[in-house]
């Protein structure tokens, strides 16, 4: 496998071509952005613990019959995926409400759902990923009706793993985004990162927060919440 030129840079992550055109390689960085980028900072080892955590969390998911992008970890930072045409949704399921939610509607956080919500933000970073609905979804065409309909029970399918799996580790999953991309013969798969940095999780005991929110929100003991969340999760 030999990596070759930069695809792309994102706020988190950068993106490369391979000698393999079905494969990408990405690269965790710690540079850390909250509200459409205008906080920045940079959260020291983030990229080592997302990377791991990500990985982990989708070599679980493929166990339990969800499809996702993963191929092999090269490094502390790089792994290498499969290459997919992201689906432009940020796609987000909540248990319990937090952030936009509980300020969107005017709610306390901490209240937990009878069932999870499930929501999709349209990603484009210029328009600051405005929040839509399944039909504004097809009408501009970002997806069709049958892989929104697959979308949407891979990710709640994602939701009963995850928040099963955070359980035996005591933490409280309280809401997570996703990215969903097709691969050349249309199947749709998870793609992107699953780690602190798009999760809200919560220590069940304590209610401490084990995620950006500690960066966003100036909580301090950055680092060591997303140790913390490594720890459990692989005991290191
Ligand atoms: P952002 O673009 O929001 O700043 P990142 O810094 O995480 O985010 O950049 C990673 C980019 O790579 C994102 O745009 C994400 O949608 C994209 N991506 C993730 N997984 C894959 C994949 N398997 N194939 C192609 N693109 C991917
Ligand atoms: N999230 C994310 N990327 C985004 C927006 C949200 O990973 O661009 C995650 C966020 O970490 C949280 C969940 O999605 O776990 C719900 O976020 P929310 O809508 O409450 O937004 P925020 O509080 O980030 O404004």
């Amino acid at each position: 496998m030999t990596k070759l030129e930069q695809l792309y840079e994102g706020k988190a992550k950068k993106v490369f071509k391979t000698d393999d055109e079905n494969l990408y390689i990405v690269d965790y960085k710690d540079d850390a952005t909250a509200f459409n980028g205008e906080k920045k900072g940079t959260i020291a080892g983030k990229g080592v613990i997302n990377n791991i955590m990500s990985n982990h969390m989708f070599q679980l998911l493929e166990k339990q019959g969800v499809p996702t992008h993963f191929v092999e970890q090269l490094s502390e930072r790089e792994t290498v995926v499969k290459k997919v045409s992201i689906v432009p949704l940020e796609v987000i399921i909540r248990n319990i409400s937090a952030g936009s939610f509980a300020k969107r509607y005017g709610v306390n956080e901490g209240i937990v759902f009878d069932q999870p919500t499930i929501e999709f933000s349209y990603k484009n970073d210029d328009l600051g990923d405005p929040l839509i609905n399944d039909y504004h979804a097809m009408a501009l065409k970002l997806a069709t009706a049958e892989e929104i309909e697959t979308i949407k029970k891979m990710a709640f399918k994602v939701n009963e793993v995850m928040k099963a799996y955070f359980d035996t580790l005591n933490v409280t999953l309280v809401d997570f985004k996703l990215e969903f991309g097709k691969t050349d013969d249309g199947t749709i798969i998870l793609a992107d990162e699953i780690s602190p940095d798009t999760c809200r999780l919560w220590d069940k005991d304590t209610g401490e927060k084990l995620d950006k929110d500690r960066f966003r929100r100036d909580l301090g003991n950055v680092e060591e919440a997303y140790q913390e969340i490594l720890r459990r999760l692989t005991g290191k």
